[in-house]
């Protein structure tokens, strides 16, 4: 794995990638799943705007960032060339900044944002939403618990500009990633329930679940997109 201080160069990105997508056909081989199944999601937050535009060249088509500030330059820059994902926290009051922007939202934590959302949306206009869970129940991390999940997303039944495509999770930083497995199973099984509900909002076929340390566990687990930062295109916040 390349990390250089500086930007990324596209060889740099190219290499990356092609270990990545060697690491994922293996975890898709094992768990006798499809390599299309899963989408790549380049995290641009620790990098420029250069190395965002080299992990496009390299052939990535989703780039994901958790703030407003970079979030907003990189999709005046690159809106043509990827579908746009907004990771991070997201408050009510800044998220008219993205919305309209911004294709998915892997966010949801809160029928505020819901409420926002679906008042600054118009035209018929929707905006693909994860709900983010806190499997591991960690105080630090944001995401509803698992028992809210269900009842949150049957209060959105109404919203007609918010499509639950799927949920979210983020992992605490294991050593051995292998002790994620259960969070992220658990997080499956949880969207087998959603989707199970038939809710018309809510297909919830997606898994967004997987960071640099720990995306071949989740692919075993059923992720189908993957976000990844350091891994891919590196972090030049050192720099
Ligand atoms: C930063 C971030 C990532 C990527 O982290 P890496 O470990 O650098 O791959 C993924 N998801 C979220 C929500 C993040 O904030």
């Amino acid at each position: 794995m390349q990390i250089r201080k500086g930007n990324s160069t596209l060889g740099d990105v190219e290499e990356n990638l092609a270990g990545i997508k060697q690491t994922v056909a293996e975890a898709c081989s094992r768990a006798g799943r499809r390599e299309d199944e899963v989408h790549i999601i380049a995290v641009t937050k620790y990098v420029s705007m250069e190395t965002a535009e080299r992990a496009i060249e390299a052939g990535i088509s989703h780039l994901g960032e958790n703030r407003i500030e970079g979030a907003l330059d990189k999709w005046e820059k690159l809106q043509d060339k990827a579908s746009f994902h907004f990771i991070g926290q997201l408050q009510s009051k800044k998220a008219k900044k993205i919305i309209g922007k911004y294709e998915y939202i892997h966010s949801l934590d809160r029928m505020s944002l819901a409420e926002e959302l679906e008042k600054r949306l118009e035209d018929g206009n929707k905006v693909k939403c994860f709900v983010q869970v806190n499997v591991s129940g960690e105080a630090s991390k944001a995401g509803l618990d698992a028992a809210e999940v269900i009842p949150f997303i049957q209060r959105l039944e109404g919203f007609s500009a918010i499509e639950v495509v799927g949920l979210m999770t983020m992992a605490p930083y294991e050593e051995e990633p292998e002790k994620t497995r259960g969070l992220f199973r658990e997080l499956r099984e949880l969207r087998d329930r959603v989707r199970a509900l038939g809710q018309p909002n809510a297909p919830c076929e997606e898994l967004s679940m997987g960071m640099s340390n720990d995306y071949a566990i989740a692919i075993e687990e059923g992720a189908t997109y993957i976000r990844l930062g350091t891994s891919l295109v590196g972090n030049e916040t050192n720099a």
